[in-house]
């Protein structure tokens, strides 16, 4: 049986961020029901093994609100935390892992691109490579992370590229992995190999292709980029003048947005992830959300955990 916990669902910044006084971050601050931290999953094939997907700049609040992934009942020094995967280099997805510097082992997956990123940056220095491993993971190549002790989780993750951009921060930057070539956005299939199932996650997508669109035809569960609700939500908003595209994500709505172009799939559950506090598809209450649920689309709140 395959796990799944929703650790976070929010795009970068989270909800509320805390300089943004937008409708939703309003409403966030004063009912908690309503935060949502960084978007992150936790699965795991047995219950006492996890990976992280993504490691976000929220994780330490994420695991006090986890008790799956705290240290064992009498033992001094643990994590079921055996790996992090990580689907881009983007700040939201790579700043946790400087919360995980206590010296337990653990392995990094990451595509080339990605590891260049942390290894440019010396603060990850921090993470000594005697504890934690560095493996690159490459597309289209299925891969068995491993158990602190080499032992196989039963879980197979098959990275693929999908549309987006490189990190924020690397814009108009020489890419200290180069700037030919995918891998700084991935998808991933992640499979129990015992039962067969399986899911996707797709925290950012720029673009729903149609080879995407049969990749998650008939999928039993997807996680996908809900970053917007309108690609210009954050210019007329007044918060900023990026657009979702601009961004490396499509919307939620409108003729290219996920609700539209990944309608008629059968796919079994669709959840919205990375979910940014501008998208007024976080508020219960709003239009948004009501369209977004009756084309069978999850809002996920913090904790929610699923199982295949
Ligand atoms: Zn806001």
């Amino acid at each position: 049986m395959l796990r799944v916990v929703v650790l976070g669902a929010a795009a970068g910044g989270g909800a509320p961020q805390w300089n943004c006084g937008c409708p939703v971050c309003l409403e966030a601050r004063s009912d908690p029901g309503l935060r949502s931290t960084q978007a992150s999953i936790a699965i795991s094939a047995d219950g006492d093994h996890w990976f992280l997907i993504n490691a976000s700049p929220d994780l330490r609040q994420q695991l006090i609100a986890t008790p799956q992934l705290q240290p064992a009942a009498g033992k001094l020094r643990h994590s079921p935390i055996s790996g992090v995967i990580l689907t881009n280099g983007e700040v939201d997805a790579v700043a946790g892992l400087l919360s995980m510097r206590e010296g337990s082992p653990f392995t990094i997956y990451a595509h080339a691109k990605v590891l260049s990123i942390l290894k440019a940056n010396s603060i990850f220095d921090v993470l000594n490579e005697k504890n934690v491993r560095r493996q690159a993971i490459e597309l289209d190549q299925a891969f068995e992370p491993a158990l602190p002790d080499g032992a196989p989780p039963g879980i197979e993750i098959l990275p693929f590229a999908v549309a987006g951009k490189s990190a924020w921060y690397l814009e108009g930057k020489v890419h200290p992995g180069g700037d030919d070539g995918a891998g700084d956005t991935l998808g991933l299939r992640i499979r129990d190999k015992a039962t067969g199932k399986h899911f996707y996650f797709i925290a950012a997508c720029a673009d729903v292709t149609d080879d995407l669109r049969s990749r998650l035809a008939g999928a039993p569960l997807i996680f996908f980029d809900g970053t917007v609700w309108r690609d210009d939500e954050l210019i007329l908003a007044g918060l900023g003048n990026k657009t979702g595209q601009g961004m490396g994500h499509i919307s939620m709505s409108g003729d290219t947005g996920a609700i539209k172009t990944l309608a008629g799939l059968d796919i079994g559950r669709k959840v919205f992830l990375h979910i940014n506090n501008s998208n007024p598809a976080l508020l219960p209450a709003s239009p948004e959300r009501k369209i977004a649920e009756r084309a069978g689309w999850q809002i996920p709140a913090d904790g929610t955990e699923i199982t295949l």
